[in-house]
């Protein structure tokens, strides 16, 4: 079911973002069209051959200086390296072999991922110029040419990320598992948090032998419930080279957020939700996930009386489209209320995963109509024949309809509480599907 995940690295200007804009505009289909909280083109998600992937750029890290270059490049190709099934390294045909491209090249070679070698900027059709053998030096195998200006070669280049797909990518823990994504902003307590639950006397942490991901997930047993922490790797070994920079931590939470039962989003109770922390928060609700609100640092806050129902009240209000979430206020440091997250985290788990009747959504769908009646526009007014679950995690909902322009999304809105209010799907979005039926 996961989808994999292609990193494209390589110096600045040998054409990363041509051919990720190519990739992402032309037709090789984008498959996402929902509109959601948050839309950056730092991944897309692409299909080729019927098989759909997410392609992430990991350069584009501004601004930049000679001295930088390389520096940045081995961050990149580590950030690769952690979070990508299948890396396509590009290079240069113009400017030939470079000595970082040499130093990148063995990097990648030592890491036990699939690389593909693209010589980018052969924008002629034919023989492909003599300079570009040299890149055999590199020792990474065969070569695909391309010209991502002119669009050429890429279906061959697709073909072979796609030859590199691993056979099951990363559906590898038991259906009794339940995944954690830990994300948040640089030094909001991610690794804190990690590091204070796996060292509790209760907490058995093991590998699980066999999986491909066990490098860079952590399994962990407490209190008979099985969890395993999503994407530790770069969180618990804090190799946080630039770490600093937005996008390394925007690309590590979000691949981390599309493998996850449960995203734990960690607001640092000193800075309040940031313009970042909104962004994160919107992977995880674009994503259908469920997810918890946990204010971090509690202990650095004054407190009297009200000061957690007020920052509470004001942690809902920036995160406007997650008013779902339940929102827990934690310190990393004392362990205060830690325990408490895991109740919480078994709870939204659930909740994200049940499933009502037909009758009874319509029970629901009848009295919802009866107390406000369905909206109507130029004499015409919305019919709701029928409502069904389709789908859990996220809870989704087929809604039958006359007519889909009638529906607004208020009317909308007003079927999600009503929902909420006899079922809870507390901590997870609920999604609606329309359907015409006449
Ligand atoms: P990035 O820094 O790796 O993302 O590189 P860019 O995509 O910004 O490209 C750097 C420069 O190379 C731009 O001027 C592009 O127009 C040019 N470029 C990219 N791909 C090709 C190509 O296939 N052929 C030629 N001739 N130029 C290219
Ligand atoms: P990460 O970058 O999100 O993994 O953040 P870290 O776990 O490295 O924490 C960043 C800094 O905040 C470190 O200096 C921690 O000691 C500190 N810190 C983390 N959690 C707490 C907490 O609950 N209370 C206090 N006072 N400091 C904390």
């Amino acid at each position: 079911m996961a989808k994999p995940v292609v990193a494209v690295v390589g110096r600045p200007n040998v054409g990363k973002s041509t051919f990720f804009n190519y990739v992402a505009g032309k037709r090789i289909s984008i498959v996402e069209d929902t509109p959601g909280v948050t839309r950056d083109r730092i991944y897309t998600d692409v299909e080729w051959r019927s098989k759909l992937f997410t392609l992430i750029d990991t350069g584009g890290i501004e601004p930049y200086t000679e001295d930088k270059i390389m520096q940045q490049m081995k961050r990149q190709a580590e950030l690769a390296i952690e979070t990508a099934d299948v890396i396509i390294f590009m290079v240069d045909a113009k400017d030939g072999m470079t000595a970082s491209d040499k130093e990148v090249g063995s990097m990648l070679r030592k890491a036990n991922k699939p690389i593909i070698l693209a010589v980018n900027k052969v924008d002629r059709v034919g023989e492909p110029p003599p300079e570009v053998y040299e890149f055999y030096n590199l020792g990474l195998g065969d070569m695909i040419t391309i010209s991502s200006v002119h669009g050429l070669g890429m279906g061959d280049l697709l073909d072979a990320v796609y030859e590199h797909f691993p056979e099951d990518t990363g559906e590898d823990y038991g259906e009794d598992v339940i995944k954690v994504a830990v994300i948040g902003k640089p030094n909001a307590g991610k690794s804190s948090l990690i590091n204070k639950i796996l060292g509790e006397d209760r907490v058995i942490v093991s590998d699980i032998p066999g999986t491909t991901r066990d490098a860079i997930d952590t399994y962990f047993e407490k209190d008979d419930e099985k969890y395993v922490f999503i994407d530790t790797a770069g969180i618990r070994r804090k190799s946080k080279i630039n770490e600093s920079i937005e996008r390394y931590s925007i690309i590590r939470s979000w691949t981390a957020v599309e493998r996850a039962d449960v995203c734990v989003i960690i607001i640092d109770a000193q800075d309040g939700v940031t313009e970042q922390d909104t962004k994160i928060a919107g992977y995880a609700h674009d994503n259908g996930k469920a997810s918890i609100v946990v204010v971090n640092k509690w202990d650095l806050i004054e407190k009297t009386t009200g000061t957690l129902e007020e920052y509470r009240k004001t942690v809902l209000e920036k995160l406007g489209f997650m008013t779902y979430a339940p929102v827990l206020f934690i310190s990393a440091m004392t362990g205060q209320r830690v325990q408490k997250l895991f109740e919480l985290i078994n709870y939204v788990a659930n909740q994200a995963s049940l499933r009502i009747s037909t009758g009874m959504l319509n029970d629901l769908v009848n009295e919802a109509i009866a107390m406000v009646q369905p909206p109507s526009d130029k004499g015409k007014r919305l019919k709701i024949y029928y409502m069904t679950q389709a789908g859990v995690k996220p809870p989704t909902f087929v809604i039958f309809i006359n007519d889909k322009e009638l529906m607004h999304y208020s009317y909308e809105r007003y079927l999600e509480n009503q929902l909420r209010k006899s079922f809870g799907f507390e901590g997870t979005p609920i999604k609606f599907l329309l359907r015409e039926k006449s």
